[in-house]
């Protein structure tokens, strides 16, 4: 994951390298996903301060004198971070032992420049974005590209991210340097993975002359909706009627001939079908936050979901228990038992009057949660629905 992600630097390139893959395939849909609102997740808040502690520790090694000291007090700075996890500084490491291996290969010191801006709307309008690591050495540019995720693989062969970004350096580089050849590698060590592809400059140019006219047509919000797996971080993908139409066209089953489906009907049902979880949830969480909003998706509404319980304290409820004669080895499991459990354990009669009357059970209201129009439970208003957030 590149730093690209950071909001602030994503707003500003319509076409961000990042998402590079998804607008080359459907090109109208980075000005379509303009009229939604960019979101974050603690995935990639996690990522961020991930790349935050491989910058400390590139800079460190490559880039400025540091002493070790100057070095702790910023890593244990970030290492107040709530996302903060200790397996980041093994992982990191992974990606600094990396470079340090190329850079060690060459025979005299590299140029080495860490969370670089670089700018390519030379082929693809006002694109720019930030590479993790660019490193030059003799005839060879080095594009490195951190990924903290741990999802899927991402494979660096052809990654039209990395190339966009192999374009803006070349021609910023290309001056000062006489580069022949491009590697780019995507290291992910959550996943161990290393993947690395190499090229010439002759490709990389061919390449982009060929995705440029593409970049325009996208940048003008042009071309045709083609739906498939890039849809997954389309902000517009809950409502996007070219996806939208690829599914209901998978439940319309008398489209397809009877008696029996095909082999390669079931192939093109499985490969469509997969999606339909992610996409049926993204239009799910879609209408939800338009209930809460006070607007209408009708047939629909949102209810206060299943509620939960918890002890005021756990240790005086326990004591209390001790006290009333429950053995303590009812209550333990290795872990402390949940409310739930303690009941079951207890049984109703006893729970009632030992903990839930004696006022060490609090009752938390359910998070809302969308419902059929015919759910008994009333719906949740607007104004409740600003408590819950
Ligand atoms: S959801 Fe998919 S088909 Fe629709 S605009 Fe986004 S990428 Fe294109």
């Amino acid at each position: 994951m590149s730093k690209e992600i950071a909001h602030s630097e994503r707003a500003h390139a319509v076409l961000s390298a990042s998402a590079s893959q998804r607008w080359l395939m459907c090109t109208p849909s980075v000005r379509l996903e303009e009229q939604f609102p960019d979101s974050t997740s603690d995935f990639a808040r996690e990522g961020t301060l991930a790349h935050e502690i491989a910058e400390l520790k590139l800079r460190k090694y490559f880039i400025e004198p540091m002493s070790q000291r100057t070095f702790n007090t910023r890593l244990n700075k970030m290492k107040k971070h709530e996302l903060y996890q200790e397996e980041m500084l093994k992982h990191t490491d992974t990606y600094l032992e990396y470079l340090k291996g190329i850079s060690l290969s060459l025979p005299s010191a590299p140029y080495v420049a860490v969370e670089k801006r670089i700018n390519y709307s030379a082929y693809a309008p006002d694109g720019f974005g930030t590479v993790d690591c660019l490193m030059v050495g003799g005839d060879t540019l080095y594009v490195t590209d951190f990924k903290y995720g741990k999802g899927v693989a991402v494979s660096a062969d052809n990654n039209s991210q990395m190339k966009l970004y192999a374009l803006g350096a070349y021609l910023e580089y290309s001056f000062l340097y006489p580069i022949k050849t491009i590697k780019l590698a995507i290291i992910q060590p959550r996943l161990n993975s290393i993947s690395e592809f190499d090229l010439t400059v002759k490709e990389l140019l061919a390449w982009g002359d060929e995705m440029k006219p593409i970049a325009k047509i996208a940048f003008d919000g042009n071309g045709d909706f083609v739906p498939g797996e890039h849809c997954k971080f389309c902000r517009a993908k809950s409502k996007c009627r070219a996806r939208a139409e690829e599914f209901s066209a998978l439940a319309d089953f008398t489209a397809i001939k009877p008696p029996l489906l095909t082999d390669e009907e079931v192939g093109q049902m499985l490969e469509r079908g997969q999606h339909v979880e992610s996409w049926v949830k993204a239009l799910k969480d879609y209408a939800l936050g338009q209930c809460l909003k006070g607007n209408e998706i009708p047939g629909w509404k949102a209810v206060e979901g299943r509620g939960s319980r918890s002890f005021v304290n756990q240790d005086k409820a326990f004591a209390h228990l001790k006290e009333k004669g429950i053995d303590e080895a009812l209550l333990f499991d290795r872990v402390p038992l949940t409310v739930s459990k303690i009941e079951k354990v207890l049984k109703k009669k006893e729970f009632t009057s030992l903990l839930d009357e004696a006022g060490h059970i609090v009752k938390s209201p359910g998070k809302p949660t969308l419902a059929p129009a015919g759910d008994k439970r009333k719906s949740v208003s607007p104004d409740a629905s600003a408590d819950f957030s």
